[in-house]
């Protein structure tokens, strides 16, 4: 049995000088009650714990440890850079290496912004999508998530969901009445928000494979649909790969799902575990960015040298061998499988939505595509299976409303390990 005494004692001291106790609120383990783990250290795909417990790791610091934690060409990197000093306010070649490096991964690339967080990024591209078409409004889905900034938490995913928020105090109509919502995969609904504001819509902005409602795939046609709307509409389609960049293949999404962007939005993977975030696109587009244009973006550690090293170390690595992700997807199908076989075993409804390295175990008999069908799966199974499997040294997102994320450090046996302990859990959930 596992001891958290160190992580409790933590915990009290954190709610007294951090509200909640903690940095981002889904870390809290509100919605699936306990005290959060404080971590120590971690190394591949494990975590260490304050109190020294080891956790097979399913977050992977939700999403950029893609190749496990601690991997040594990014180590190296930032102690290298390090010595050079953190930051210089002025340009660097790193930036301008950091850049290519993304355009020669990624499609429909031709300029690069970098910024500190997928936040920045997303507010950051509407606004330039705004600067760019002279039009207000946007379409987001209901479960997405884009980062907190004002006119993104309207039926937001990841912690607004999971915490039920339905409206965000400190939130002015002002900003959020610009924000239309669709259903995730409902193309219709779209086509009738688009009809009803007429050459009022600057922007499409979406997940391609949301992961923020859990893991919700893109039905045949849906981002199809969408990318011909944005082009007859003049409209500019943000594809958020935030999640999905450099995760899914070298190229996110645009290249696995072979969909075209006007504007890209990445995070995550970007920086190795170091606030980064970047958008990017189309020479036109991006053109419309202050200093060349006048949308005004800014930021005194954008471009931040250590963070440059560190994502453009993990970057090259991908680059240079894409077999590391039909390694994830080889992965991530035999823990599917194995969990299914489980959950079938025992009679437990679920729908488990994958792909590549993301996946969500969905405790509900109805497929799921899209925020309605994802809150109806139900929470409390989701509740024991979570607290089962930490019990049993298995690190899955504390909500039900996240993807998990695999690593490539990930062993079949660290696969065989989630599976049993998924078993004695169900088992124990069934009794
Ligand atoms: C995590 C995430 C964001 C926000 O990124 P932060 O770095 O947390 O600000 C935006 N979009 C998507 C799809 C995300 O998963």
């Amino acid at each position: 049995m596992y001891e958290y005494t160190s992580s409790k004692s933590l915990f009290e001291r954190a709610q007294q000088s951090i509200p909640g106790g903690v940095n981002s609120p889904v870390r809290a383990f509100k919605s699936v009650g306990g005290t959060p783990l404080f971590i120590e250290k971690a190394e591949g795909a494990y975590l260490y714990d304050a109190d020294g417990n080891r956790y097979v790791d399913y977050i992977a610091s939700w999403g950029p440890m893609i190749l496990g934690h601690a991997y040594r060409p990014v180590i190296e990197a930032i102690k290298k850079q390090a010595e050079k000093s953190t930051s210089f306010g002025a340009p660097t070649a790193l930036e301008v290496e950091m850049a290519e490096l993304i355009r020669s991964m990624t499609p429909n690339i031709d300029q690069v912004r970098m910024v500190n967080s997928g936040t920045e990024a997303c507010m950051s591209a509407i606004r330039l999508a705004r600067g760019y078409t002279g039009k207000n409004k946007f379409i987001k889905f209901e479960g997405c998530y884009h980062g907190h900034a004002d006119m993104f938490l309207v039926k937001a995913g990841s912690g607004v969901a999971t915490f039920g928020i339905q409206e965000v105090p400190g939130v002015t109509k002002g900003a959020s009445q610009d924000t239309l919502v669709a259903p995730y995969n409902d193309l219709e609904a779209v086509k009738q928000l688009v009809a009803d504001h007429k050459n009022e819509i600057a922007a499409i902005i979406i997940e391609p494979v949301a992961g923020n409602m859990g893991c919700v795939l893109p039905e045949k046609g849906f981002l199809e649909g969408l990318r011909k709307v944005c082009t007859q509409e003049n409209m500019v389609l943000i594809l958020d790969e935030v999640m999905t960049g450099f995760r899914l293949a070298k190229g996110g999404a645009q290249e696995k799902l072979k969909i075209d962007a006007d504007l890209v939005t990445y995070g995550k993977v970007i920086g190795a575990g170091l606030p980064v975030g970047a958008f990017a696109g189309r020479r036109e587009i991006m053109q419309h960015i202050s200093p060349v244009g006048n949308v005004y973006q800014a930021g005194t550690l954008s471009g931040n040298p250590l963070a440059m090293s560190a994502g453009m170390a993990l970057l090259k690595e991908l680059n240079a061998h894409p077999e590391h992700y039909s390694e994830l997807e080889a992965k991530t199908t035999y823990l599917r499988t194995g969990l299914e076989k489980v959950l079938a075993g025992m009679g437990i409804d679920h729908k488990i939505n994958h792909l590549g390295s993301m996946i969500t175990v969905f405790f509900s008999k109805a497929p799921v595509t899209d925020f309605a069908s994802a809150a109806a799966a139900c929470g409390e199974t989701f509740k024991k299976f979570f607290h089962g499997l930490l019990k049993r040294g298995v690190y899955l997102p504390p909500s039900a409303f996240e993807s998990w994320f695999l690593n490539n450090a990930l062993t079949y046996d660290d696969l065989d390990f989630t599976i049993n302990a998924a078993a004695e859990t169900c088992r124990e959930i069934l009794n």
